[in-house]
């Protein structure tokens, strides 16, 4: 008691006044809470977004809460606006939290769910396990733990704080009081009971079932490890144990470089008297790079890490979702075969479905199944989600938004037919695709055939001299093949190909010309119906600028 009125002489909270303001969750069976505690760092990442999607379903498909705990206890890292990122990110790509930080402010009553609000309730439960012997004031200097560091690495042991390595373990009351009133700094540091030291056989073992990886069993912790640092402030080990309890979370989802510190979150559990929630660790994302190995995304060298990457460049958030629940789930693909046109939130997702050794992340992957995905959304909310797009990344493309029923025939071309087109992938390419509708972007891409250069102002005249708008496509059709017929080009490639000194070219070079003039490039929908959305008025323009 004397020991811990020494330590924290200004703590007016107990752990019974904070209990009392953390009440149990009710639940519906089943129902999950799942959280998401970044750093304020301001970059979110893909990893980032993965994590969140487990939380997301785990939470929702239960009928239980998905909620945002703001972890800066590492307050070098704070980042201005980092939160308001990570919110307006997440919603982005379809995932809202229920409670804990907003952007308005908070919602809920388990908070503050800002670790850095936190401060005292951290410092209640240290007070509490010192008050037990289960942790204690450590005065090591920097000096003198990387002294030990020295050490143990010259005698080939594990480094850390541990066995008699601990010296201040077992301070006597007047030794701290005579090291605090000399004004040296000190951390808490949990007095760990694990012992490595013992024959293999004999070191206690943890299991514990990870909601991905089953059962896990390992070696007990021994390391004391900093619960509270000298500025008072919890690290991540003490204040996630503290929070995950009190805020009632059921499953923590977070990635696998955690894997190694378990053992200590779960001796904290046990000292603290609580039980620990499931664990799911999720396997690192990878991908193939330019060298054909297999390595970790690096926010160093892949920008595709960053979600901004994906938000510039304008991939839709359905696609993205779909994505990643193909490499989130092995039997995700599987169901969407069978259930093409589903809601993507009937797939019932499972923890026990996910990868435990890294997954795959694969860019060409999720270009594939943008198509597929942007196929299904109707032309009126693809136009809706360009503009949203182009207003927020290129405003200097608002031309392209001055009439939205035409934009949205543009966008429609095609997608009806038995096989139909699938060249849409995100915004950006999008505008590309479909730049030659506008003439503010309209320019010629490619050069018009050589077997039909010399005729190309003649073949103009004759189509414009004959052109009806009304024309149905045989009809149009009709007259390309007379004018070909009539200037010398086979009307069938193969007979051009037979005997090419009989004629000039064929048929195709003759529509080229047309496309070229129309469209600027050799590639694109069909004439005829590029037409029809064109309007006679620009299309006999452009004719006649090419002549
Ligand atoms: N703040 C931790 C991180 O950014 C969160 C880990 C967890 O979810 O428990 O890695």
């Amino acid at each position: 008691m004397e020991l811990s009125n020494i330590l924290f002489p200004n703590l007016n909270k107990t752990v019974d006044d904070v209990l009392a303001q953390y009440p149990a969750r009710t639940l519906k069976e089943g129902a999950k809470v799942t959280r998401l505690g970044p750093s304020p760092t301001g970059f979110i990442h893909l990893g980032n977004l993965y994590g969140a999607f487990v939380d997301e379903r785990l939470a929702h498909q239960s009928g239980g809460t998905f909620y945002l705990r703001i972890e800066d206890t590492d307050d070098k890292r704070y980042v201005e606006g980092a939160v308001e990122t990570i919110i307006n990110s997440l919603r982005f790509f379809g995932i809202n939290f229920d409670e804990g930080a907003m952007l308005d402010g908070e919602k809920g009553i388990y908070g503050p769910y800002t670790q850095s609000l936190r401060g005292e309730i951290y410092q209640a439960f240290a007070r509490k396990l010192i008050e037990e012997g289960k942790a204690y004031p450590c005065f090591l200097t920097e000096e003198e733990i990387q002294e030990i560091r020295d050490e143990q690495e010259a005698l080939k042991l594990n480094p850390g704080i541990y066995g008699k390595w601990a010296k201040h373990r077992d301070l006597s009351l007047e030794e701290v009081k005579a090291k605090i009133d000399a004004g040296m700094p000190y951390v808490i540091r949990l007095k760990s009971d694990g012992n490595l030291d013992l024959p293999d056989d004999e070191i206690r073992r943890i299991e514990v079932m990870d909601g991905i990886r089953g059962k896990l069993s390992m070696p007990e912790n021994n390391l004391d490890v900093v619960i509270l640092k000298s500025t008072g402030i919890p690290t991540y080990h003490f204040a996630h144990v503290i929070d995950d309890h009190l805020m009632g979370t059921t499953h923590v989802v977070r990635g696998e470089e955690w894997l190694s510190t378990l053992p200590i979150h779960i001796e904290l559990f046990e000292k603290l008297g609580w039980e620990a929630p499931i664990y799911c660790h999720t396997g690192q994302l990878m991908k193939i790079d330019e060298e054909g190995n297999k390595r970790k995304l690096s926010k160093r060298k892949d920008p595709e890490l960053s979600l901004d990457y994906y938000r510039n460049l304008g991939y839709h958030p359905e696609a993205v979702r779909e994505y990643l629940l193909t490499i989130l789930n092995s039997n995700y693909e599987e169901w969407r075969i069978e259930n093409p046109d589903a809601d993507i939130n009937e797939f019932e997702f499972t923890t026990e479905k996910m990868s435990n050794s890294g997954t795959l992340f694969d860019l060409q992957k999720l270009n594939d199944v943008s198509k597929d995905v942007l196929l299904k959304i109707d032309a009126a909310k693809l136009c809706t989600f360009l503009k949203g797009w182009s207003e927020e990344f290129k405003p200097e493309l608002s031309y392209i938004f001055e009439d939205m029923d035409y934009l949205e025939k543009v966008l429609d071309i095609g997608r009806h037919d038995n096989k139909p087109r699938k060249d849409h992938v995100y915004a950006s390419q999008m505008v590309e695709n479909i730049s030659y509708f506008f003439d503010e972007s309209f320019k010629r891409e490619d050069e018009y055939p050589a077997e039909a250069l010399a005729d190309k102002s003649t073949i103009l005249e004759k189509y414009l001299e004959t052109y009806n708008h009304g024309d149905s496509q045989e009809e149009w059709f009709g007259k390309i093949r007379d004018i070909a017929d009539s200037l010398g080009y086979a009307l069938r490639p193969k007979d051009f190909k037979k005997n090419p000194d009989d004629y000039k070219g064929h048929v195709g070079h003759v529509s080229e010309v047309i496309r070229i003039a129309l469209m600027g490039r050799k590639q694109s929908p069909d004439v005829w119906e590029i037409q029809q959305i064109l309007g006679e008025e620009r299309t006999i323009g452009r004719i006649k600028a090419e002549i």
